[in-house]
């Protein structure tokens, strides 16, 4: 049993631009998130509409046969307008910062967890907190280019935290329709691919969007799979999995999904994740299932 966390600071939603790759400052220390048994998922598939074809009002001559006739889809679910909110795992900070980011809290469902973690890393040293703040950038960019308003649950990469209660408090605050939670994982150099996360054991708080965090996580998977990402070859299934003990889902009262994008340990994983290239495919196949969601919803 979990009651709302109490929060110190809630960091500001000012968003930043969006184009350049940062930096990889090297963290001194890693950590990696812990892994339980996939319970089974149920799929289904998300629908898109296409643009309606541009309309012909030439009056065309009596010999000249009618053009083949076309019935534009209706417009369903505009996006422009509505709030997504995306929370890029950790911070470039949180390694010089162990007295902060250590910090107990409660983490919900009546787990212990720590303020924020450093993450893990590349074999060659590519941090997760850059990658997930340049998978951001590139994603806020995408969303915003069709009207999309975006809230950031940090708005550097050289930072410390924000605790994650505290993120969860600004996607909650920010009435998100969406909220997209960017992570990578450290595990055996054989293991591929992304999973997305949501709330095994919904609690108070995230139980009344567990079924639209549901519908977003397959959303999400499914233009994933559709940018060409292999679902992961040793959690969940079909590139979806549950967890009751992460903090960020427990305290989430928005339709939410963590995305463990692919497996920095292995090669071509990480050749993916630590390029611009890369990064912005991850943003791209985010941003479509965001906006396939978001649509869905109406
Ligand atoms: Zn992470």
């Amino acid at each position: 049993m979990s009651s709302a966390p109490t929060s110190s600071a809630t960091p500001s939603a000012t968003p930043t631009s969006s184009s350049s790759t940062p930096p990889p400052p090297p963290p001194t220390t890693t950590s990696e998130e812990t892994t339980e048994e996939p319970p089974p998922e149920t799929t289904e598939s998300s629908e898109e509409t296409s643009e309606a074809p541009p309309e012909t009002t030439t009056q065309a001559p009596p010999t000249t046969p009618a053009p083949p006739k076309t019935t534009p889809k209706p417009a369903t679910g505009a996006v422009a307008g509505k709030v997504v909110a995306i929370d890029p795992g950790h911070n470039g900070g949180n390694s010089s910062a162990p007295d902060i980011i250590n910090q107990e809290i409660d983490g919900g469902n009546g787990f212990t967890n720590v303020c924020n973690t450093v993450g893990t890393e590349s074999t060659d040293g590519y941090p997760e907190h850059a990658f997930t703040w340049a998978v951001a950038k590139y994603l806020k960019a995408d969303l915003e280019a069709q009207g999309i308003k975006v809230v950031m649950t940090r708005n550097s990469d050289d930072g410390v935290g924000p605790c994650t209660p505290d993120r969860a408090k600004t996607e909650n605050d920010s009435g998100a329709a969406a909220v997209i939670s960017i992570h990578g994982d450290g595990a055996d150099s054989g293991d591929r691919g992304f999973h997305v996360i949501t709330n095994g054991d919904p609690t108070e708080i995230s139980a009344p969007e567990a079924d639209a965090s549901q519908a977003l996580a397959v959303s999400i998977r499914d233009a994933m799979v559709n940018e060409g990402f292999p679902t992961s070859n040793w959690l969940g299934e079909n590139g979806l999995w549950t967890r009751d003990d992460l903090t960020g889902l427990n305290f989430s009262s928005r339709p939410k999904i963590l995305i463990e994008c692919g497996n920095m340990k292995n090669a071509t994983d990480a050749n993916l994740m630590s390029t611009a290239d890369g990064q912005r495919q991850y943003a791209a196949g985010l941003a479509a299932g965001t906006i396939a969601f978001l649509k869905s919803q109406g």
